[in-house]
Order: structure tokens, then C-alpha cells, then sequence
């Protein structure tokens, strides 16, 4: 099930923009990044002189861990995506939306295009400390006196610490 964007009133000449409003269901996860629930969209698509574009805002909420500390964190990520519309092209162009009988398949490029600007690295603050490498703890909730704490992947430091116990 697609999202199509209907703009033959404007390839007809009759207006010269169209809004939109649209909920998408939640996408997959992506790496450890996970969307509790749908995406919001809201968007335009334009005709100037004869140059069409689609603008989209999509806002949707996301779940992953903190890369130093692996604590939970939220938040909602927003993406604008703009694209110029064509109904064909002489040759090949991602950068392009084609229009096929009339209709724009948004879905896939937007939501491609939204997991591309994801951050790889979340934090759950700046300044986090992360864990402790030698005991595991965590370094935001105070000092553990242990002497070596060079920063290492969080989740060998889960497993340090499950080992430990
Ligand atoms: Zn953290
Ligand atoms: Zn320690």
C-alpha cells in the first residue's frame, strides 16, 4: 500500500498547489533505532511556470540507546524532503519525483530518504560519560575508584559487567 499524491488538477492547469496531510504507518526498525509510532506528514506540492516540486514534512518518534551509556532515549525526528516532480525524463534521475498517470508514489523515496539523514550516533546528553570499562558503571551516576576507564563499546562494558557479577 502506497501513498499517492494526486496531481492531475495541476497538470491540467486548473491549480496551481495541492496540500496534503497523511499518517504512514510506522517504519521498521533501522539498526537501533526503533519507531514506536506512525509518521506524520504534511506536505505541498507546487507548480511554478511549468516547474513542479513536492515538499513533505515528516515528523515521526523515535526509541534508541545512548551510544556511550546504552540508557533509553527519545525523541521525535523531523525531515524535510524536496524533491521537483517530472512526468518523464530523458535519462535517469534519482533526484527526481516521477509522476506516473498522474500520481506521485511518495512512501519509499520519503521514507528512504528520512532513514538516509537519521543520525548514527544518539546521545542522551552531550556530555555523557558512558560506562566504566573495567566494572561498568555508570559514569554520569558517580566515580567507581576503578583506575582504568578507557571508553569502549558500550555493550562489551554491559557484558564486563554481567561477567563481574
Ligand atoms: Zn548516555
Ligand atoms: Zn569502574
Amino acid at each position: 500500500m502506497g501513498l499517492f499524491i494526486d496531481v492531475r488538477e495541476i497538470l491540467a492547469g486548473l491549480i496551481d498547489s495541492i496540500e496534503f496531510d497523511y499518517t504512514l504507518p510506522a517504519p521498521q526498525s533501522f539498526n537501533d533505532i526503533s519507531f514506536p509510532s506512525e509518521v506524520q506528514i504534511t506536505g505541498a506540492v507546487k507548480n511554478q511556470a511549468g516547474y513542479m516540486t513536492l515538499t513533505a514534512h515528516a515528523t515521526v518518534p523515535y526509541v534508541t540507546h545512548c551510544a556511550r551509556c546504552t540508557k533509553e532515549i527519545s525523541g521525535i525526528f523531523e525531515h524535510t524532503f524536496t524533491r521537483p516532480l517530472a512526468t518523464k525524463l530523458e535519462e535517469e534521475d534519482d533526484e527526481y519525483l516521477m509522476i506516473t498517470h498522474g500520481e506521485i508514489d511518495l512512501d519509499t523515496p520519503l521514507l528512504e530518504d528520512l532513514i538516509l539523514n537519521l543520525d548514527f550516533v544518539y546521545l542522551c546528553k552531550e556530555d555523557c560519560k558512558g560506562l566504566c570499562f573495567k566494572c561498568g558503571q555508570d559514569l554520569n551516576e558517580g566515580d567507581c575508584g576503578c583506575a582504568d576507564k578507557k571508553e569502549i563499546d558500550p555493550r562489551l562494558a554491559i557484558l564486563a559487567k554481567l561477567l563481574d557479577n
